[in-house]
């Protein structure tokens, strides 16, 4: 049966392109172009909008973003087996989607960008966290994305969420939630991809706030909450010893017991914190 956009269906597009999964790129396709839709609906309104997408593979999720409006879709694919299949969405919406073949961790895509952009992609999960962290990480703040909308292992969904207090609070939910709202929209089993991976996947969406929820230095930041979470089962007293000099004193000033343990502090007392320790 043909789908919905006119193209030929997933499973005929990797038969045809003969792109047997591998698992080194990390490969668990999207095939289902229900699904993909639905995924390119959570991303928000795509209309006036440049999506970069990272990792398009058979294009399930391309199709979806096309579909769904978005003005051009930037497309970075390692797989160069991927790119016949590719060339014929591309063909299929004339002037809407550009391919670069190469590695999104090297690729410079704001060339290639104009705003307003979103970012909407089912990540390679061995590089899905580090082009996490860097796209929170920009040297300006507002970046250059208004929203990622970003399929995780559930585990990493998770962290990225996670509250004070939880198995999952770490430096990730803090870095994701100082300058974004971030949300789980979707929950997906392992029988949703070809081939199933072993454990279960959600879609992350971030909406990057216009400016941090409260002020701190980033660096400084990023400094005093990696000290707290690496030794995260010790008291904040001992594992910020390195941070500062009179720690105990600035954990006392920002409102935090010295012989609370990291995973229990708020993203407003870790700002409070970053900013008592830069101002020395
Ligand atoms: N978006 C497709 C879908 O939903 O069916 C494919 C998703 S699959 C989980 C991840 C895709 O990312 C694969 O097509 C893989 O080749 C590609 N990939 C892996 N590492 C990459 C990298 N460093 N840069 C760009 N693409 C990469």
């Amino acid at each position: 049966m043909a789908a919905i956009d006119g193209l030929p269906p997933l499973r005929e597009v990797i038969a045809t392109h003969e792109l047997v999964a591998k698992k080194a790129l990390g490969q668990n396709f999207l095939l289902d172009l229900n699904l993909t839709a639905k995924i390119a609906r959570a991303a928000g309104d795509l209309t006036g909008c440049d999506v970069l997408e990272v990792g398009p593979g058979p294009g399930g999720l391309t199709r979806g973003l096309l579909a769904e409006g978005a003005r051009r879709v930037l497309a970075v694919e390692k797989d160069s087996r991927c790119l016949p299949a590719l060339a014929e969405i591309a063909a299929h919406y004339p002037g809407r989607l550009e391919v670069i073949n190469g590695d999104a961790l090297a690729v410079d895509v704001l060339a290639h960008l104009t705003p307003p952009i979103r970012i909407a992609a089912n990540l390679p999960y061995n590089v899905g966290t580090e082009l996490l962290i860097r796209w929170l990480t920009p040297a300006v703040w507002p970046p250059f994305w208004q929203s990622l909308t970003l399929m995780f292992q559930k585990e990493v969904a998770e962290r990225i969420v996670a509250k004070p207090g939880t198995d999952h609070y770490g430096r990730l939910a803090l870095l994701a939630q100082w300058r974004a709202e971030a949300k789980i929209v979707m929950v997906l089993p392992p029988e949703a991809f070809t081939p199933a991976p072993k454990v279960h996947s959600a879609v992350v969406h971030l909406t990057a706030l216009p400016a941090p929820r409260y002020p701190a230095d980033p660096a400084v930041l990023e400094r005093v909450v990696a000290a707290g979470f690496n030794q995260r089962r010790k008291m904040l007293r001992s594992s910020l010893k390195g941070v500062h000099p009179r720690i105990d004193a600035l954990l006392e000033e920002a409102g935090i017991p010295p012989t609370e343990r990291a995973e229990r502090v708020s993203l407003e007392q870790f700002c409070h914190l970053a900013r008592l320790v830069a101002a020395g």
